[in-house]
Order: C-alpha cells, then structure tokens, then sequence
C-alpha cells in the first residue's frame, strides 16, 4: 500500500486562480443572488460549463475560455467578496491548506470599469479577514497583470497592489493568453517597483509558451517565483540562471496535463527527475482546484502512486512551499525585513 502525507502536515498553495478555485454549487448561489443570466438553467449544465472534466483535455486557449463565466460571476464586490472567503475555508477545511495565495485581476471583475477597483479589491481583503477569523489561516492576494491588456492598465494593477500591500496584497504576477503585442522587456521597470514596495514577484512563463522566454524573464523581470515554468527541463541555460537565483517553480502537474503542456505522467516524472539531478527549486500546486477538480493533495497522492515522489520528498516539498510563499509569517520575519535590500529602496524612495 502507498503511505500518503499526513493530513496533519500543513500546506500551502501558491498558485491559484480564483477563477479557478469556487465550487461550482458556490458559484451558482453568486451567479443568482446577483441576478446574472447564465447560458443555461440546468446546474449540471452550468457545472460543466466552469469546471474541465477529470479525463478530458482543452487546449490552452480552451482553458482560458473556461474563465470567461468564472469572471463574468465573480464581477462584483459581494461575489468578490463571498468568493474569497469560500475558496480560503473551503482549502482549510479540505486540504489543510493554512496558507493560501489567491491570485486574479481586478480589472475583469469590475466589468469593464463599471464597478469601483478599490471596491473589489476591498471586498477580496474582506473575504480574506472572515475566513482568518474562523479558521487559523493565513491568506494573501496576488494581482494578475495581463498579457493582453495594454500596457497602462496593467501598471494600473501594480499601483493598486502597492496601494494595498499593507491589507493583504501579497505579490503580482503576469499571467493570461499569448499575445502578439507582449514584451517582456516593457516590464522591467514596474516589477522593479512592484519590488521595491516588497511584493513578491511571480510570472507564468515556461508553460504553453516559447520556452526561450524563460530566461528573458528571469533576466529581465528578476522573479522570485515562476508559475509553472516546466519548460525550462529543455532549457539548459534557463535551468542554470533558476538556480543561480534561487527561484522557485510553481508546478501545477494536473493542469499541464489538461491543457496538453506536457503530453502525461511520463513527461512529468521527466521534469521532475531534470530539475532534482540540476537542483532547480520547486514546489507543488493546482493552478485551480474547483476547475481542474484536483487539491494539493490529490497532486501528491498521484505523484505518490506512480513512483514520482517519495512520501519524504512529498514533506520537503509541503515545507518548500511554505518557505517560498509571499504571506508574511508571523512566527517568521515579514517579507521586507526578509529582504533587507528592498527595506531599504522602500525608504529611500519614501524619504
Ligand atoms: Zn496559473
């Protein structure tokens, strides 16, 4: 018989989308508390409408789409708000998750400027304060610029997050579709102030696509965390500068399998044995829990029962992640007095 992590073991989830994270029966209640009209009034319907089958695989793009409803629902403060707090319980009360890093943009829950940001954002720090008071939870907020949105809207977003970094806002990241007019090199200097304000910096790059990015990112936009980033097992040079840096992977095998970034288990335990023997850092999650019906620890028992990863290696990775989140510890030192040097540009820039 496979052992499994012990329940007891805590974990943390760095890498999920809240559009990706309410149960579906959840999602359904917001939707008509709010009035929304759905495309259908079946909720069977509508449940396979939001969440990708266990079996069945989308294409990248397909995955995105999914989003399209999870969004549309969520745009609002009290859907915001109810949102958060089922996905930071639900996590706890299910996984033993005491760290939750929840990411989306307020920019596609305020349907299209017609909802106040400041009055999402809020109600995202009031869904995170109600879960905190029921269970010994510690959740964060990051902000997902978009690949697609111009330029000054996702500056926009790095403001808003530095605005609130002080109630919960814990890091930004780049995340959405491919995009012609994307580039890397533009964002140079907002994450360096998102940094100097001492958010945490992750990108999505290294998954559906071109694995050269990977470098140009780290060079460039100097992360501390990658979303996803397995492509960078084919990349020599990315592998080197990962490590280097110390940076950390968010690998989510369940939704690379699902929108056809690696081609099966086989591929996965390929990455993993890559990054193990060149000492790339890593830890584990889901990308979205409710969508791609899977939590950590179903990644871990899967990973456990093909032969993947050890139990003792299932441990270091629950305790890796903890180290790697953005959420100040309160038995640990926060994240700016982590980083000394970014103490500093704060004050300077201040004075
Ligand atoms: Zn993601």
């Amino acid at each position: 018989m496979v052992r499994h992590l012990s329940r007891s073991i805590p974990l943390a989830e760095l890498h999920c989308h809240l559009g990706a994270a309410v149960t579906p029966a959840i999602m359904w209640g917001i939707a008509h508390a709010q009035g929304i009209k759905l495309p259908t009034k079946d909720y069977w319907e509508f449940r396979d409408l939001i969440t990708v089958p266990p079996k069945g695989s989308k294409s990248f793009d397909g995955y995105l789409q999914l989003f399209h409803w999870t969004e549309l629902i969520q745009s609002s403060p009290l859907a915001v708000e109810r949102s958060v707090y089922e996905v930071v319980g639900g996590a706890y009360r299910k996984n033993n998750i005491t760290t939750m890093e929840l990411r989306f943009n307020p920019m596609k829950r305020n349907r299209g400027g017609e909802q106040d940001l400041d009055h999402i954002i809020a109600a995202a720090t009031r869904g995170m304060d109600r879960a905190s008071l029921e269970y010994p939870v510690k959740p964060g907020l990051i902000f997902c610029l978009d690949r697609a949105f111009p330029y000054e809207l996702n500056e926009i977003l790095v403001e808003k997050a530095i605005s609130w970094r002080d109630r919960g806002v814990v890091g930004v990241d780049i995340a959405g579709p491919e995009s012609a007019t994307f580039r890397v090199a533009d964002y140079r200097r907002l994450m360096r102030r998102a940094r100097q304000f001492g958010l945490g910096i992750t990108i999505h790059t290294g998954e559906a696509g071109p694995v050269e990015e990977i470098a140009r990112v780290i060079e460039l936009l100097e992360p501390d965390r990658i979303g996803h980033g397995v492509k960078a097992a084919y990349d020599p040079r990315a592998m080197a500068m990962l490590n280097e840096r110390g940076i950390v992977l968010e690998v989510c095998p369940t939704s690379n399998l699902n929108t056809r970034v690696v081609s099966g288990w086989e591929e996965v335990r390929w990455i993993f044995d890559t990054f193990r023997r060149t000492g790339v850092r890593f830890i584990i999650s889901t990308d979205g829990p409710e969508m791609l019906q899977t939590y950590i620890r179903d990644e871990f028992a899967t990973l456990g029962r093909l032969g993947i990863l050890s139990v003792e290696e299932q441990e270091q990775l629950a305790a890796a992640a903890m180290a790697a989140s953005f959420v100040p510890n309160v038995s640990d030192v926060s994240l700016t007095q982590r980083r000394p040097e970014r103490r500093k540009v704060v004050e300077r820039e201040e004075a």
